[in-house]
């Protein structure tokens, strides 16, 4: 047996797991979910679990979405594929939505996935500014994450993920995360664009401080560079307005998002002003699978809940009630963040405590080495934060008595 098929089976996993023979690019696994519902999963013995991660922020509407799930099984017995050289029925209708809920103004490309969002605002970008004349320099924060394909790795400010991976594609920049002063000194002829998350997701749940994406908004119109916002995690309600970049009352020139829009489904969108988009010729950019109709059919079911239900007022509302709760246990020493994608700074190493929950029927994820991750359904009930602040309380508890226990 392999060193990884061993721990496999030492952390329990069931047998036809320890034999799949899956690339490791994941440790290893330690339950296998079979079935969702609302806020909750199931794994093969029966044992329920609160999902306070959306399989990182995805299920915003929870699992098994009625609407969402009707809506998929309908165009799978309709029609799934037919490819972008002819027209389907909800592509239209989704970027007219998305359109509408950025404010208007702009044309939207569907790709697949986050990283295909970026890439599509990256090439974007060069092309709007012409890159062979020199202008192609994207410039993004230290700390970001924007995706694992080549290009977005190396927009994705974190170099020690750069390293096994060199040469990355040329023409990135990074400057330190909320520092108008670095990012003022980096945007000299060559920069075509920046490119920012509202809140660093992967980062460590890290919100733009009070008036800096003002500031930045102000300084990419002065210097002619577009204002790109990556809102592949923060976007859709999650952070308590429809696009967080929306609480700064700020207008990027292009917005990328995915993972909430299919509930599960894989699809990304990258939407630019129409000015921008016009930079785009047909041959430029394409997708076999983008926008095709079951990921549309998805956003579209997504789209019509999240509106129904007001998902941004109910983030904030339930982010405020979930705050409040873990700010009042004793091993919590911060909470941040926006709506429902929050950060728990602990008085323990987080790692063992997501672990410990996770035994317990609680779903988070050790965002940093002090901090958990709270990015539950955007539809969870009162009773459920209650049940989630009792259960990170616990863990924190254990986790201590573990310390005090283990000198001795
Ligand atoms: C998850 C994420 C991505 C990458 O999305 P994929 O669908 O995994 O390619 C990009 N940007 C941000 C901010 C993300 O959180």
């Amino acid at each position: 047996m392999s060193a990884a098929a061993a721990h496999r089976r030492a952390m329990g996993a069931p047998d036809d797991l320890v034999r799949c023979p899956l690339m490791p690019t994941y440790g290893a696994p330690r339950v296998q979910f079979v079935r969702g519902e609302g806020s909750w999963l199931w794994d093969r013995e029966g044992k329920r679990y609160l999902d306070l991660l959306s399989g990182l922020a995805v299920t915003s509407l929870g699992h098994a979405h009625p609407a969402v799930a009707t809506a998929v099984a309908e165009q799978a017995a309709t029609l799934l594929h037919v490819s972008n050289l002819f027209g389907t029925e909800h592509n239209a209708p989704v970027a007219l939505a998305l359109d509408r809920l950025l404010g208007g103004g702009g044309q939207v490309f569907f790709a697949n996935s986050g990283a295909e969002a970026n890439e599509c605002a990256l090439k974007l970008a060069r092309k709007w500014a012409g890159g062979p004349q020199g202008t192609y320099t994207v410039v993004s924060a230290y700390g970001s994450f924007h995706g694992r394909t080549l290009a977005t790795l190396h927009a994705t400010g974190q170099p020690a993920k750069h390293e096994p991976f060199q040469p990355l594609p040329a023409g990135f920049r990074h400057v330190a995360w909320a520092d108008v002063g670095a990012l003022d000194a980096a945007l000299d002829g060559s920069v075509a664009a920046v490119l920012l998350e509202a809140v660093q997701g992967e980062g460590g749940v890290n919100p733009a401080p009070d008036g800096y994406l003002r500031e930045v908004r102000d300084l990419c119109t002065e210097r002619g560079v577009l204002l790109m916002l990556d809102e592949v995690q923060t976007g859709l309600g999650r952070c308590g307005a429809w696009f967080a970049h929306q609480r700064a009352g700020i207008r990027p020139d292009v917005v990328t998002m995915a993972k909430a829009l299919g509930n599960g489904v894989p699809i990304g969108a990258c939407w630019a002003r129409a000015e921008v988009a016009a930079a785009f010729e047909p041959g430029d950019h394409a997708t076999t699978y983008g926008g095709q109709p079951l990921a549309t059919a998805a956003a579209r079911a997504v789209l019509s809940v999240m509106e129904h239900e007001d998902v941004p007022a109910r983030a904030e509302r339930a982010g405020a009630r979930l705050t409040a709760g873990l700010l009042d246990l004793p091993g919590v020493t911060a909470v941040r963040g926006w709506g429902l994608l929050l950060a728990a700074e602990l008085s323990v190493p987080a790692g063992p405590v997501a672990a410990d929950l996770l035994d317990h029927g609680v779903v988070v994820n050790a965002v940093t080495g002090s901090a958990l991750r709270l990015a539950p359904s955007l539809l969870i009930a009162d009773d459920e934060i209650d049940h989630a602040v009792d259960a990170v309380g616990a863990a924190i508890d254990r986790a201590v008595a573990a310390v005090d226990g283990g000198g001795e």
